[in-house]
Parts: C-alpha cells; structure tokens; sequence
C-alpha cells in the first residue's frame, strides 16, 4: 500500500438499491470531485466542507451519468485523516463502476482491502481496536454484536488497555528506580510491593479475557454441533430449524469448514448449526475420514446436540455415543415426539435427560424450546444471561491473544520476584508484556503485520 496517493472505491455493498456510494481520500480527491460533479446551484462557487451539494455527475467524456449527492470533507478531521470525498448516486453495479472508471482515469488508484481503515490508523484517527472494530460492526451477526463492535469503536477496548499499558510503566519505573538507587530507601519497591503491583494488573488482564468466550458469541456464533445415529432426524432438523428461523446472509466472520455450515439466529442468540457426518467407528476409509472431521468439530463445539430417535428409544449406540461427548456441552434431543411421546421410563438413567427437549422435526413441535434451551446452554455456561452493555467488550482472537502473552509474562515476573532473582532480570517480562499491550493497540506493530490484518477488511472500508 502506498501512503500519499488518492484512493477510491465503491464503499456501498455489491448489487442494487437505492443509493450507492464511491469514496475518495487523497489530496487530489476535490479536484476528482471537481472534475466529475456539475452543481445545480447557480450561486455555487465551492464545496462547502461537511454540506450535501446536489448535481450532476458526468464521467470523463463528459456524459451525464446520474442526478447525484456530493461532499466534501477535508482532513485531517476525517474518517482518514485526509482530504476524503464522497458521490451517493443511484445504486446500480454498471453505474457505480462506470463513476469509479472515470475517478480512475482521472488519477485516483483503487483502493485496496482495508485501505481507507488502514489510512485511518496510520494518521492516528484510530488505533487498531478501533480500525477492528469497524471491520465486526459490518459484520456483526446481531444486534450484541452491534453493540460490542459500537463499544470498541468509541475506543472502550483501547482506552483499558491504555491505563493497563500505564499501570505496567509505572511499575516498571519503580523497578527502575529500585535498580538505580538501592542504596536510598526512599520508597524503594519492597517483593510484596512488587508483586501486589504484579497482582493488580494481573486482575486487569484477567477481567478483559473473562468475557472473551462470552462476547466470542454474539460477535462470531456459537458452533452448534448436530450429532446422533443414522436417521434420528439430524438434517431434518435443522431443515426444520433453517425454515423457520432467520438465515443470516450477511458477512459474517467465520472459519474454513469441513462441513455445511449454516448461519442463523437461535432465540436471538447467532450460530453456527453443523450436521456432522456421523461418529460410529467404520472400516471404511473415506468414512473414517469424515468420522474424523467431525470428532474435531464435536471438539471445537460450544454446544453438542445428540439427537435421539424417540419413537425407536434409546439404543445401546445411542448411550455407547453420549458416553464419548463431554458431558457439560451435551444437550439430549428427542425427535420424532410427533410418532412417540417422551417415555420418562425408558430415558429414567439416560444422562442429561433433564433438561432434554422434545422436538418433532416433521411438525415443528419442541423447536422453540430447542432454541430457548440451545440460549439458556450457552449463555449460562459463559456466566448467565445479561445485556450486552456498553462495557461489554468483544475481543477478537488477536487481542485476546495478545492480552494473553501479556498476562504470561505478569506471571513470569511474579515467578522471578518470589524465586528471588534480581530486579533488573524480573523486569525483562514486564518490557515483553508492554511489547505485548502495544501490538494490541497496534502503535509498535509492523507494517507487514499491519498489512496483514487490514487486508482482511473489504474495500471501500
Ligand atoms: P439423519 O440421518 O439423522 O440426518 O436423519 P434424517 O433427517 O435424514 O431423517 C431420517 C428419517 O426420519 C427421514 O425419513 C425423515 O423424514 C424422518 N424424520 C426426521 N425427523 C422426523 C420427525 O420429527 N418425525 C417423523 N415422523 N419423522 C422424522
């Protein structure tokens, strides 16, 4: 990516509607403007910064393409930091490409994946928490998601780690000055006053990763796994549950699968459904493979739902199967309720049989329940129900990650203080955890890391 030209690109999503948008940001991005949009207004001289103009815009050859919107916003206040200018004309693919043709040809370059965020970051009108962030509201599943991605880009995530970030630097000067001056016992660092000041941001770091498997969630989904005997019912009922629920078809953040994988909402609660292949033992080689496959997906799962064949009770397969799942991720389904009723006999030893739901996949009976209970599991696990508010955090697997690393190395410092080593060797963890607080924020990152995460971004954003 280069820093200093003009970039441009269609910022409103592929296909037709209303409005569509082309950005440009860049020093050149007025003169484009000026170039392509004919005012209606006889009195205009000028854009006037921040103020919807209405008028014509033309492409190169100066054919009348559409009655248009358009702004000027010069830098640095802007969402890049730089002179940025913004068309809204009608929404069609032909349209949008025939304007952003002839801003090309006037000199702007397209942008790349994540430019404009990226530019954004490297002019400092964002940190990297926050650049993320607006890559997860895009693509937030529901509406927790849109409230913790909102949460992260008021810069609630980077304004934590900031005062972690100061609370380190402070610590870190008084080792500083244990190390330099022993002989004054001017407020010299005693151990425990070490390690309580180790404790203490230890604390901090803890409370940011609490929530991370909770808001993990609402931001990413819950993977659902269907698991269960031939023929119990498995993809009829998640047929049933696909029909009546609302698809996701956004952009929604996800993995490599080996499986079909569908994106709904349960209860309000976004997941990921997967039928797996099967988990009987097979000489068979091809379905040994996919035995596999989904014993690693049943391992990843936040939620196991074993389906039973009601009406044909509960078979040795069945309890040869539950006994190899973990048993605090696993939720019993009796299908088929609309051939046989819950039997409470027959199911009296089964483990889990509690809090099994009934469903019939065929008449749509129990899928409710299926979907408050499937909510209940995996909020309650991961401390209860609750509004998302806006001190709920979301983080991403970098940053929590990073807040790991950290995290490590408090420890490994309060290690060293304990096992007696001197000040300045126990002080090489806290320089690594700063390192690792920063590449949170991204201000000490490199480039190509940069590079990397920005790229996964879409263009236009
Ligand atoms: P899977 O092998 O576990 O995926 O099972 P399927 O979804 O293919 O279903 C096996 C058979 O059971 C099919 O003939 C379905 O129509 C039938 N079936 C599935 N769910 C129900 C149900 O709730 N009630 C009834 N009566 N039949 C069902």
């Amino acid at each position: 990516m280069h820093r200093h030209d003009t970039i441009a690109a269609i910022a409103s999503p592929v296909g037709t509607g209303g409005i569509g948008i082309v950005r440009l940001s860049g020093s050149t991005a007025k003169k484009v403007l000026q170039s392509l949009f004919l005012p209606f207004s006889p009195i205009f001289t000028d854009f006037k910064p921040w103020t919807l103009h209405r008028g014509r815009v033309i492409d190169v050859s100066g054919n009348v393409l559409d009655d248009a919107l358009a702004v000027f916003m010069p830098g640095p206040r802007t969402f890049t930091g730089e002179d940025v200018a913004e068309i809204h004309c009608h929404g069609g693919m032909a349209l949008l490409g025939v304007l952003l043709d002839s801003i090309l040809a006037l000199g702007a370059r397209l942008a790349e994946a994540g430019e404009f965020s990226y530019r954004a970051f490297l002019n400092g009108r964002m940190d990297l928490t926050q650049a993320e962030a607006v890559a997860e509201l895009v693509s937030a599943p529901g509406k927790e998601g849109v409230l913790l991605a909102a949460a992260k880009l008021e810069g609630v995530l980077a304004r934590r780690v900031g005062a972690l970030r100061a609370k380190l630097e402070d610590l870190r000067m008084r080792v500083c000055v244990a190390v330099d001056f022993p002989e004054e016992d001017v407020e010299c660092l005693s151990p425990p006053a070490f390690l309580q000041g180790l404790e203490d941001i230890a604390q901090a770091v803890r409370e940011l990763l609490a929530g991370y498997a909770r808001n993990r969630c609402w931001q990413e989904g819950a993977l659902i796994v269907l698991a269960g005997r031939v023929n119990v019912g498995k993809s009829s009922l998640m047929n049933a549950l696909l029909g009546r629920e609302r698809a996701l078809v956004t952009a929604w953040a996800g993995t490599t699968r080996d499986f079909l994988e569908e994106r709904i909402l349960l209860d309000g609660l976004p997941v990921r459904l997967v039928d797996t292949a099967g988990l009987r033992e097979s000489t068979d080689e091809v379905e040994q493979l996919g035995i596999a496959a989904s014993r690693r997906c049943v391992d990843a799962a936040d939620l196991i739902l074993l389906v039973l064949d009601g009406h044909e009770g509960c078979t040795r397969e069945d309890r040869a199967l539950l006994e190899e799942l973990p048993p605090a991720r696993v939720l019993p389904v009796w299908n088929k309720s609309d051939l046989t009723r819950p039997d409470a006999a027959s199911w009296q030893d089964f483990p889990g049989q509690e809090s099994m739901v009934c469903t019939s996949a065929k008449t749509g009976e129990g899928l409710d329940a299926l979907s408050a209970a499937v909510r209940r599991h995996i909020l309650g696990r991961h401390g209860g129900e609750g509004s998302v508010g806006p001190e709920g955090l979301h983080l991403n697997l970098r940053q929590a990650g990073a807040l790991s690393r950290a995290l490590d190395q408090v420890n490994a410092c309060a290690r060293d203080v304990q096992g007696g080593l001197p000040y300045d060797i126990c002080a090489l963890h806290l320089d690594t955890a700063g390192v690792a607080l920063a590449d949170l924020t991204g201000r000490d990152s490199s480039d190509e890391i940069l590079e990397r995460i920005f790229s996964t971004f879409c263009i236009g954003k």
